[in-house]
């Protein structure tokens, strides 16, 4: 059989090392990449993708929780890794895993510099996450003198990086915004410059930001769904290359009559006699209930065939009246032609939703 005989996310390292070289070319030679592995490397394979990213050559990993780092540890990934996003909770394991936290507010702040200290850690690598117009999470401004009477009193971390993250990168309509985010960016730092003595690291721009905003690279980017294969707009796509497809294949096929219905609370009704197949993959692997009812199209024989009725747990019906296919055939749910962004975007949704909800279930297969 030519197909992998069930439901599989396919993962092609190849266009992963694609996309990174072709991200490396939008940014100078000397500064560093970060690549963001978070949410199971964007719903991929976390390890396989740092193991890659680590060949390559990238000079940092992020992910947003302790626990995400902590099982890249534990498959040998030596390269440094930001934790995006820790809680107290977990200082101690982070540091028992050289694990290096963004830290956004003073509270979170000063508890790392009293694990660390308890630990007898010194100079331990952290960096701080200021905010500058998103509101998500980050200090201000105003928190400068007392990050630096902290910093100057405490040799258990040292202040690797100072980061951002922009608001709207992808929306040229926003530039007004961002760039008074990267002013803010500016202004931050060179106070923080002033007081401390010294310019620690420092980085601001996602995927969309590296494609729009080069100019402030400083000295590194971080680059999630652009490594994934996406530039969050047409021209960036066509020079990216999607690294994860999901593909299944027909179980069942039904031929039904005029009136006769399919699936859950009969929500499909055929006009006509109409051909169906049923496949092995629901809304438990990360086919979401809003893909149902003629939303989502997949891929047969590169032919599309509408979702009909509603997405079940652990299958889905197609219609497949004017497609010639077997049970047995290949089906790309998203691809390298159908791609996730369009598969997403018919559900009013982004890339990102859809490619981090494909859950574990989901047999992971890799193209070297
Ligand atoms: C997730 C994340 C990124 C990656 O953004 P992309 O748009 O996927 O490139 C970068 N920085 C921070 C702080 C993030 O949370």
């Amino acid at each position: 059989m030519s197909n992998a005989g069930e439901t599989v996310l396919e993962i092609d390292l190849k266009a992963l090392e694609h996309n990174y070289q072709y991200l490396k070319t939008k940014i100078k030679s000397n500064t560093k990449f970060l690549g963001v592995v978070k949410a199971f490397a964007y719903g991929s394979d976390s390890v396989a993708i740092a193991k890659k990213l680590e060949a390559l050559g990238a000079d940092y990993l992020a992910v947003a929780y302790t626990s995400e780092g902590v099982a890249l540890r534990e498959a040998g990934i030596k390269m440094p890794i930001l934790v995006l996003h820790p809680q107290q909770i977990s200082f101690a394991t982070m540091i028992e895993k050289s694990l290096e936290p963004s830290l956004y507010s003073l509270a979170i702040f000063t508890a790392f510099i009293e694990t660390a200290n308890k630990l007898g850690e010194s100079e331990y690598p952290i960096h701080l996450k200021f905010n500058t117009g998103l509101n998500r999470i980050g200090f201000e401004k105003k928190d400068i003198d007392l990050i630096v009477d902290h910093l100057k009193q405490n040799n258990a971390i040292a202040l690797r990086s100072i980061f951002s993250h922009l608001a709207a990168s992808e929306d040229l309509e926003e530039k007004a915004f961002t760039l008074r985010q990267i002013h803010r960016f500016e202004e931050i730092s060179k106070d923080l410059e002033t007081k401390l003595g010294y310019m620690p690291l420092r980085h601001l721009l996602n995927t969309s930001g590296i494609i729009n905003y080069a100019n402030a690279q400083y000295d590194m980017v971080r680059s999630g769904i652009g490594i994934y294969g996406f530039g969050n707009e047409a021209s960036e796509d066509k020079k990216l290359r999607p690294v994860a497809s999901l593909k299944t294949i027909i179980s069942q096929i039904h031929t039904i009559e005029a009136k006769d219905t399919v699936g859950y609370n009969r929500a499909f009704t055929a006009e006509k006699t109409t051909v169906t197949a049923t496949l092995p993959l629901g809304h438990a692997d990360g086919l979401g209930r809003q893909y149902g009812n003629k939303v989502g199209q997949v891929l047969i024989h590169g032919k599309l065939a509408p979702i009909i009725g509603n997405v079940c747990m652990d299958m889905v019906m197609i219609d497949i009246t004017d497609i010639p296919c077997k049970e047995g055939d290949e089906v790309i749910v998203f691809g390298k032609e159908n791609t996730a962004d369009w598969l997403a975007t018919s559900a009013n949704t982004i890339s990102y939703e859809l490619l981090t909800g494909i859950s574990q279930r989901v047999k992971r297969i890799y193209i070297e």
